[in-house]
């Protein structure tokens, strides 16, 4: 008989992905196969492995709710087939998170589990909102109350006598719809119409919003806000304690979000600098990066190192792919005795430099026109260059090479392929205005943006601020329609956040 898989059900916090544990990343980078609900951002779901199913089981469009019973027979089913399941869910499982249904189920089929828990949003989200569930000036107690009862259910389970006079925060999930019933109810109990109370909406994400009142006022102004699940409402005296411990979003970039269409391997950087600064980055990667389709080139140059006088380098992706091909070859890195090298940019240039290998030639300002009589002025008469670079570099700087009479090679050390996951959902956020920024690092990537989101969503693109990393970006945004905001002054990574913070 096949060996059983194990289920692993996991809670990943509230929104910012950030939360999740240790563990909980671990895991779902391990897992066969990826079980995951609504509020489950692509971040997290980006650690599974690439090969791994990933279901959806979360609202769907037409509002159907994928049942209970279904969820459970999926994960019996992918257990049974000896996989390893991640079943993914918001905060913590065992808080109103129904992981307690699909361990017992697993448990009656005889399915090995575990338990991962999840920074729940009943604390977090008004932590995020200042407010700390329990101060021992305020109170001694927090209690945690469903405001969604059960529909069938024609009367309240929910004790709102005892819970009016209880002195501990109260804190209601999934209550927004019912905030009218849960508010009247505690004060007919005798809960003081006074009692601050807030509503904490999309708490620990980019769009957190927070309303605050009375238990007496609280619900029409959540109307009035329109407010919208999820949200989380807290009710007590610890709510006054938000006015002074308000902490977030804080940073120059609070609250924006900032599209970021780097190739997936060469995003960290930017990404990490937004979110250091308060955004949210959501990474669009265009592009991305693969092998020459085959190494005779390649192979050609490497064999005949010896006759170039120059190597540029115009980016981190050229120099690994470059010094790859070496080692695969088993060639060693005194075969570049006498070779000049020229890096196009710091990145490129420091990481020649943790390979050992000092730059020769690094051009003031990454322009191609700044690069040319950079280049121009250094090589002697009968100098040969190597270009080590992308498959679609751009024209001007060979062109540029050949009216000067200069001999060079154009070699493409790697490919950049066209990449396009997670279309729908930056459509989706792009059609509604919550975009605030795009950035765009080089012109394949516009190039890729345009074509992969296609011409007629423009004004949707338009919407949304860009910000491009230097001149020749900008320019071929704007060629392809694009309203570019604004430039980076100085045309590297940070340069680029230091303009979007300036925007922000
Ligand atoms: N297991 C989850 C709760 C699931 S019930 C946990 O431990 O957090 C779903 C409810 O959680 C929502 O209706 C809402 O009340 C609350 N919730 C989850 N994420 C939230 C968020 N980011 N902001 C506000 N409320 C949230």
């Amino acid at each position: 008989m096949q060996k059983k898989g194990k289920v692993y059900i996991i809670g990943v916090g509230p929104g910012d992905y950030k939360l999740a544990t240790i563990k909980a990343v671990e895991c779902i980078g391990r897992a066969d196969v990826v079980v995951y609900d609504r509020l489950i951002g692509s971040k997290l779901l980006s650690h599974a492995r690439e090969d791994a199913e990933l279901i959806y089981v979360g609202k769907m469009p037409d509002r159907h709710v994928v049942p209970q019973h279904e969820i459970n027979r999926i994960l019996v089913e992918k257990a049974l087939e000896g996989k390893t399941v991640a079943r993914v869910k918001g905060g913590d499982p065992f808080v109103f998170g129904r992981g307690g249904e699909e361990a017992e189920e697993l448990r009656e089929n005889g399915i090995e589990f575990e338990i991962i828990p999840g920074v729940t949003s009943s604390i977090a989200v008004p932590a995020y909102a200042g407010i700390p569930v329990t101060h021992r000036d305020f109170c001694s107690s927090f209690h945690i109350i469903t405001g969604h009862e059960r529909a069938e259910k024609g009367r309240s389970i929910i004790d709102y006598e005892a819970l009016a006079k209880v002195e501990g925060t109260l804190i209601f999930l999934m209550g927004v719809k019912n905030l009218p019933e849960i508010t009247a109810n505690l004060m007919k109990y005798g809960k003081k119409g006074s009692t601050p109370a807030a509503v904490i909406e999309k708490g620990t994400t980019a769009e957190q919003r927070v309303v605050a009142g009375t238990v007496e006022d609280i619900a029409g102004k959540v109307l009035e806000a329109g407010v919208k699940s999820p949200a989380v409402t807290v009710i007590g005296d610890v709510v006054r304690l938000r006015e002074k411990l308000g902490w977030f979003p804080g940073g120059r970039l609070a609250g924006k979000r900032v599209v970021v269409t780097r190739a997936r391997e060469q995003a960290s950087k930017l990404v990490e600098k937004i979110e250091q600064l308060g955004g949210e980055a959501i990474e669009f990667p265009t592009i991305k990066i693969a092998e020459p389709e085959d190494y005779a080139h390649f192979d050609r140059v490497l064999d005949s190192l010896g006759s170039f006088r120059w190597i540029v380098f115009t980016s981190v992706n050229g120099v690994d792919a470059f010094f790859n091909r070496m080692k695969e070859k088993r060639m060693d890195i005194r075969s570049l005795y006498g070779v000049k090298l020229c890096a196009v940019g710091e990145a490129t240039g420091e990481h020649l430099n943790r390979m050992g290998l000092n730059v020769d030639y690094m051009p003031e300002k990454f322009t191609t026109a700044c690069l040319l009589k950079g280049l121009l002025d250094r090589i002697k008469p009968g100098e040969k260059v190597l270009l080590a670079r992308a498959d679609i570099g751009s024209e001007e700087l060979s062109d540029g090479l050949r009216e000067n009479g200069i001999e060079f090679d154009d070699l493409a050390v790697y490919r950049t392929v066209a990449e396009a996951p997670g279309r729908d959902e930056i459509v989706e956020l792009m059609e509604e205005g919550r975009i605030d920024f795009i950035t765009f690092t080089s012109s394949s990537t516009v190039r890729n943006f345009v074509s992969i989101l296609g011409r007629d969503k423009l004004d949707k693109i338009n919407k949304a601020k860009t910000v491009c990393i230097g001149p020749v970006t900008a320019k071929t945004a704007v060629e392809l329609g694009i309203e570019v905001a604004s430039v980076a002054d100085v045309y590297t990574i940070d340069g680029l956040v230091e303009k979007l913070a300036g925007e922000g």
